[in-house]
């Protein structure tokens, strides 16, 4: 899914350049994958295939993939910002002798004025991420080629498979080289237990669900209890997969009551999940830059705030201003009947 996503955004950038989408790819019997490549919108796919690249080693792939794009001279070369692209990213960017702009939610491709240098740089491609703060930072890197970025999981949308859709392979053979390092077994990472990239639905909890709306302290577990159970209306009503979000905030508060209930997992944001559900609910969240970087492209976002000008109500379609410890069991009521019952 995620390489479909970076081909979505290579493809984004090339139409506005008029230039072609190359696709890189590296594995042990990927023909195919290669040919799916093009009919999710590569031009052409460059490939290696060879058992050797069979498992990832990060040496090999690194030398292997700076030899292609080395070879294809490109005005940009995208990865995905996951595991992988992330640890490779940087060491192509630094023996291309390039710059590397990490993370991007956006891309762009404009003139850009640089008023030191009183130069216009036409058609730039203008890397957009999250800063520090509380601010997108758009970074421009006009003198080196390839411009370098990763882009996050779940801001570009891969494009509808055409089967019928013609492009190149090229089958590519790198210099074969000796590694100290070798893969001697594979042991797979616990899947996380919450798949909130995969859900129809998230409801996410902020530090809101510690007071009401008259200041009282509230156990954060009544609010959980609430979320669960409008996950479970929404799903027996309406056979949707539902999952539960939190803000980072609330993760790093690391409530006692909450315990084993909401982690990690369950993050939405710049460094959690990027979502984008049919549904999002925002609940006793704030709407920090870094929590609307993950949910802010969901189809419909509800939120529930005690505060007007929380900015949540600049990307929510239905704007609750009231106390989550009322509108959730209003919410639920509506969706399941009169009697609220999952
Ligand atoms: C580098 C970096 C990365 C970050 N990554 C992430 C990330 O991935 N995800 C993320 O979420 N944050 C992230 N953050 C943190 C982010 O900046 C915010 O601090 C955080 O999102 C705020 O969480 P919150 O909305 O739960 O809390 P708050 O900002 O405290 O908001 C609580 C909200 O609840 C409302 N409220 C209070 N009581 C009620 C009530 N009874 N009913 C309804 N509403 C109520 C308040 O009006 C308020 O708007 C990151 C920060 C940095 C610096």
């Amino acid at each position: 899914m995620d390489s479909r996503e970076v081909i979505a955004a290579g493809r984004f950038v090339a139409d506005k350049l008029g230039q072609k989408v190359v696709g890189v790819l590296l594995g042990s019997d990927v023909e195919a994958v290669a040919r799916e490549a093009i009919e999710y919108g590569a031009d052409r796919v460059l490939y290696v295939d060879d058992p050797a690249y069979g498992e990832y080693l990060n040496l090999r792939f690194a030398d292997a993939i700076f030899e292609m794009v080395a070879a294809q001279k490109p005005y940009a070369f995208l990865l995905v910002a996951n595991e992988l692209g992330k640890d490779i990213a940087g060491r192509i960017a630094y023996r291309l002798g390039t710059g590397l702009a990490t993370d991007n939610v956006q891309l762009a491709v404009e003139d850009y004025f640089n008023p030191q240098a009183k130069q216009t740089f036409k058609n730039l491609m203008i890397q957009i991420r999250p800063d520090f703060g509380t601010r997108l930072a758009r970074i421009y890197t006009p003198r080196t080629r390839p411009q370098m970025a990763t882009v996050r999981p779940g801001n570009f949308a891969s494009l509808e498979r055409n089967p019928g859709r013609q492009g190149g392979l090229e089958k590519f053979s790198p210099t074969q080289r000796d590694y100290p390092a070798v893969v001697r077994s594979i042991v797979e990472v616990p899947k996380p237990s919450v798949d909130l990239r995969g859900a129809d639905v998230v409801i996410t909890l902020g530090l809101g669900i510690l007071r009401d709306r008259s200041g009282k302290r509230r156990d954060p577990k009544e609010a959980y209890d609430l979320a669960v159970r409008l996950k479970g209306v929404i799903e027996s009503m309406h056979g949707l997969k539902v999952e539960l979000g939190a803000t980072r905030a609330l993760i790093y508060a690391e409530l006692r009551e909450l315990d084993g209930l909401i982690g990690k997992d369950n993050q939405v944001g710049q460094t959690g999940a990027t979502v984008s559900p049919a549904v999002y609910f925002a609940v006793g969240v704030s709407g920090s830059l870094q929590h609307k970087v993950g949910m802010s492209r969901s189809k419909k976002i509800v939120a529930i705030n005690t505060d007007p000008e929380a900015p949540i109500f600049q990307v929510a379609h239905y704007p609750i201003v009231g106390d989550l410890y009322e509108e959730l069991p209003r919410i639920t009521a509506l969706i399941g009947g009169s009697s609220g019952a999952a």
